[in-house]
């Protein structure tokens, strides 16, 4: 008999695991799908891949992923995470493969009411609606919750099987994480960069003061001590490591500050706006730089170097 084959969005967190065992269980051949973005990265769903013996296809979401983030549809949680929209896009994503590669279903490790935003019984229903996977979603840990899927229904996957897990609480995936004997998970995160709130608002300034920011503003995000002067932005890095990346994330118009006599950060100042940075701000810079090295703070005789990026 043909086997049932399952696209399992794969995390690489617990419940994606647990998805992933508790299908195979009921003999279905697995391919994972894990997405990458300026927000999140693809290495835990690789590394869970690789742990579970599956494939794996990861697909890079980072600008589309980035639009979305800017104007979601279904607003943000605490952070800027717009968790609804997010998990439509990747269910969007994941409902093409499916078609074109002949999955019988997609399946993901989310659980009813484990999260406020978007496992709430309306959420999971609208995403699935959303995503245009109607039918074809299974959550495998609520399942025995939620409403029979198509390929329950055809026979194509055993509803006694699944599971009708719901709430916060870890304990029975901790109990199937042993029964499984799955012993290399993350230990359970809040979510991706998007639900960190000191993130959150250097995004959101970024946002209010710079709408059309692309993947290079987003990862200068992600170093340094930031400062913004009306449109323009200064970016201290906090050690060499940042120093470095910050370096290579300069561009032609930017401005770099270091110090040439003593060490300390490197200092990258960009303008947002079509003005030339004007020489009080750079004034400012060059005292951020001074000011965020030990060695040199009560220094008289320090001489700076200023290039462009
Ligand atoms: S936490 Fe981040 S990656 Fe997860 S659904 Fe929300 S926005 Fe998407």
């Amino acid at each position: 008999m043909k086997k049932t084959k399952a696209l399992v969005l794969l995390s690489g967190g617990l419940d994606s695991i647990l998805a992933v065992k508790i299908l195979e269980a009921q003999g279905v051949k697995i391919k994972g799908l894990g997405f990458k973005s300026y927000f999140f990265n693809e290495k835990l769903a690789k590394k869970a891949a690789k742990e579970l013996n599956i494939p794996i296809k990861i697909i890079d979401l980072s600008k589309e992923h980035l639009n979305l983030v800017k104007k979601p549809k279904y607003g943000y949680g605490k952070g800027m995470n717009p968790c609804i929209d997010c998990h439509i896009l990747m269910l969007k994503k994941a409902k093409n493969i499916m078609l074109k590669e002949k999955f019988d279903l997609v399946a993901t490790g989310e659980v009813l009411g484990e999260r406020p935003m978007s496992q709430n019984l309306k959420s999971l229903k609208l995403i699935e609606k959303k995503s245009g996977l109607k039918g074809y979603l299974l959550r495998p840990l609520s399942a025995k919750l939620l409403e029979p899927t198509i390929p329950e229904k055809k026979g194509l996957i055993e509803r006694k099987k699944l599971l009708d897990i719901s709430g916060r609480s870890r304990k029975r995936q901790l109990k199937l994480a042993k029964k499984f004997k799955i012993k290399s998970y993350p230990s359970p995160a809040g979510g991706c960069l998007l639900t960190d709130l000191e993130f959150s608002k250097k995004l959101k300034d970024l946002f209010e003061k710079y709408p059309r920011c692309q993947g290079n503003d987003i990862e200068l995000l992600k170093l340094g001590r930031h400062f913004w002067q009306d449109k323009v932005k200064i970016i201290v890095g906090r050690n060499e490591e940042e120093n470095k990346k910050i370096r290579k994330l300069a561009k032609r118009a930017d401005v770099l500050i270091e110090m040439e006599n003593y060490p300390g950060p490197l200092t990258l100042v960009r303008s947002y706006s079509k003005r030339k940075v004007p020489s009080r701000i750079l004034e400012k810079a060059r005292f951020l730089t001074k000011y965020y090295s030990t060695k040199s703070r009560q220094k008289k005789d320090i001489k700076f170097k200023i290039l462009s990026g």
